[in-house]
């Protein structure tokens, strides 16, 4: 077990990593081609919301790759959003489609994710592709569950063998993490349990876990004496509580408490600067890749 420093995980500076390989990537593609082009959809004002599109707009013009914003009302119409979903589906000139979740409260979500073109869905979340996950023949992962992968690995956490506890089961975090780590094939074969809201004395199953993902959206729910010693953790929780010392009245938080999990560990993602990062560098691979494909590049070159 590794002490100091160097039990931290630096999503921010992994992710720096992968958008200057996205980057290069984007470079190659389009000596020949145009470049790679994601559109980016939010209804609504959600500051949260709001920042996250941003980030992934920024980023994608650090990688080179062409982005538009469409941005609507709250209160706009479900068969509205669908319309123009289906035209950035037909329209060539676009690689990657993401739709910003949450959705207003009137707008049935999974209706909307599965009005995305599975070749365009660069959030991997259309049961096209999360059915393909499951029948290990994956083709757009989710962001978040594959920069939690590309963590472990860049860290040098091994899977193979080990006890995974991912407690949290949401279709954008919990499950496709527990099926890629559980995959015989890629990285993976972990054995791994799944946990959530009825999990039975969750403490005694996450204490067992070599290797702790937790993804559910309660501050500080996790504490250090749910950890077994040595445990490799990574906080995808993102949790807004109120700081009086802040500028902005609020800090983000993880779902686990760092101070008290800090020394059980032998690696922690830290909240912010762990995970989030990694999310949108994710993002910026899987357009890329989308753009590849529609241009029937062949995965090795
Ligand atoms: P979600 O859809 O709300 O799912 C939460 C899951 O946690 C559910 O399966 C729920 O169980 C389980 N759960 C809730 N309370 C629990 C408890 N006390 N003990 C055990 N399990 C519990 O959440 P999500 O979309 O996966 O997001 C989770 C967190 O990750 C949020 O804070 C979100 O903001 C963050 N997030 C961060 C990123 C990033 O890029 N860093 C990306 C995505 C999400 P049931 O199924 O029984 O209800």
């Amino acid at each position: 077990m590794s002490s100091g420093p160097e039990k931290l995980i630096d999503g921010k500076a992994v992710a720096e990593t992968i958008f200057s390989e996205v980057a290069a990537g984007v470079s190659d593609f389009s000596r020949s081609r145009r470049p790679p082009f994601l559109a980016v959809v939010i209804a609504g004002e959600d500051p949260a919301s709001q920042a996250y599109v941003k980030s992934k707009v920024t980023a994608a013009a650090r990688c080179g790759i062409g982005s538009t914003l469409i941005e609507l009302p709250a209160t706009v119409e479900a068969a509205y959003l669908r319309d123009r979903l289906d035209r950035l589906n037909a329209d060539p000139g676009i690689d990657g489609i993401l739709v910003q979740m949450p959705l207003p409260p009137h707008i049935d979500q999974q209706k909307i994710i599965e009005s995305i073109s599975p070749d365009k869905d660069v959030d991997g979340l259309h049961p096209y592709n999360l059915g393909r996950l499951a029948s290990d023949k994956p083709r757009f992962i989710p962001c978040t569950p594959l920069g939690i992968l590309e963590l472990l690995a860049r860290y040098g956490a091994r899977t193979e063998g080990r006890r995974v506890v991912v407690v949290g089961r949401s279709i954008l975090v919990g499950k496709p993490v527990a099926l890629l780590l559980s995959r015989k094939h890629g990285s993976g074969n972990a054995t791994v349990t799944i946990c959530h809201s009825s999990t039975r004395d969750l403490g005694l199953v996450t204490r067992e876990a070599d290797i702790l993902i937790v993804a559910i959206g309660k501050a500080h729910a996790i504490g250090g004496d749910m950890i077994g010693g040595g445990a490799v953790v990574i906080d995808v929780g993102m949790n807004r509580v109120p700081d009086a010392s802040a500028k902005k009245g609020y800090r983000l938080t993880g779902d686990v408490d760092f101070e008290s999990a800090y020394p059980m560990v032998s690696l922690i993602t830290p909240v912010p600067g762990g995970v989030g990062p990694m999310t949108v560098a994710m993002l910026m691979r899987n357009t890329l890749q989308a753009a590849r494909w529609a241009h029937g590049v062949r995965d090795d070159g």
